[in-house]
């Protein structure tokens, strides 16, 4: 399929970005890698008649590591989040979930910004900034204004973000303990069937904190604070990994789809997330 005829806008200046949004209203959408929206406007699901480029808007690609606070701008690609040794120190768990990302040709142009802008319950890296309690920075024609990962997603592909405002950025502390990203799909390059981001923190040998956010098992991502309530002060052992699943359980609310009916999307989550739980606590140290 080929998509419809639209105007094509490459700017250089966020204001312009900013102005031509309010010119064009629901008619305008940024792009950013265009792994996500040039599929659907080529299967005709995205209408877009004024396409406005984002790649000539200078310093939206910088990663920064700051006194344990990292800031991973708009167009950082997912290649990046993997080959930046910096970002692979102080979280390694974004270059474990971006591996799993579809292939490298994608990765190459897929950005954090449009993966957590897009609103599918697909994509891997909402979970992910959800369990790291990222903040979301977006700007429109009334400044700029943060809003956690946790609140930024209403339902499938609607988030707080407004039409005439872009994501520029998002932050996060650089998590401690250990991590885990588990996914499973039908096959490489796939989109979860389920996926399980885990951050856990031991304190003598007992869970300290535990933060666990799941991936397309409902039309939003998941992070379960109960799931992660479940472990604090556990041994993280097979009692306490089996009432996080059940917690997490009750959390999600997957759909029959080509990926298989609710029953076969629960056992898979529980699955996953029990994976996720034992190697992110394999990888603590007290
Ligand atoms: P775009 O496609 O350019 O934009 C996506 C949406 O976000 C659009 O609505 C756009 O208007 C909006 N947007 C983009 N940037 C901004 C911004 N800065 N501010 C506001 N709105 C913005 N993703 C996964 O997570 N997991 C997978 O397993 C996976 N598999 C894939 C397999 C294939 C074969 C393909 C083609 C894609 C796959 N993807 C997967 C999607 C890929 O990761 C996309 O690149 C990503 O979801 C969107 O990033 P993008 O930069 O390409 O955004």
């Amino acid at each position: 399929m080929i998509p419809a005829a639209f105007d094509y806008y490459r700017p250089k200046t966020m204001g312009d970005v900013i102005a031509l949004l309010q010119e064009h209203g629901d008619d305008a959408r940024v792009m950013a890698g265009g792994h996500s929206l040039i599929p659907m406007m080529k299967l005709r699901m995205a209408d877009v008649p004024h396409l406005i480029d984002l790649q000539a808007i200078d310093g939206l690609d910088a990663i920064t590591i700051d006194g344990g606070r990292i800031t991973l701008g708009a167009m950082v690609t997912q290649h990046d989040l993997i080959n930046n040794d910096g970002l692979s120190n102080a979280a390694p768990i974004l270059s474990e979930a971006a591996l799993q990302i579809a292939d490298p040709q994608v990765r190459y142009m897929g950005t954090v910004g449009g993966n957590v802008a897009n609103g599918d319950p697909g994509n891997d890296m909402p979970g992910l900034m959800q369990c790291l309690d990222a903040q979301i920075k977006v700007v429109g024609p009334d400044g700029e204004r943060m809003i956690a990962a946790r609140d930024y997603y209403e339902s499938a592909y609607m988030t707080l973000r407004a039409d005439d405002e872009v994501l520029v950025s998002i932050e996060f502390d650089a998590p401690a303990g250990g991590h885990a990203y588990e996914k499973q799909k039908r096959k490489i390059g796939d989109y979860a069937t389920a996926a399980a981001a885990v951050q856990i923190t031991s304190d003598a040998g007992k869970v300290g904190s535990a933060s666990i956010a799941m991936t397309n098992l409902s039309d939003v991502p998941v992070w379960s604070e109960a799931a992660g309530a479940a472990l604090v002060g556990t041994a993280c052992d097979d009692t306490a990994i089996k009432a996080a699943v059940a917690a997490m359980l009750g959390d999600i609310d997957p759909s029959e789809d080509n990926r298989g009916p609710v029953a076969f999307k629960r056992h898979v989550a529980g699955i996953t997330l029990s994976r996720a739980i034992t190697r992110a606590w394999s990888r603590t140290t007290a």
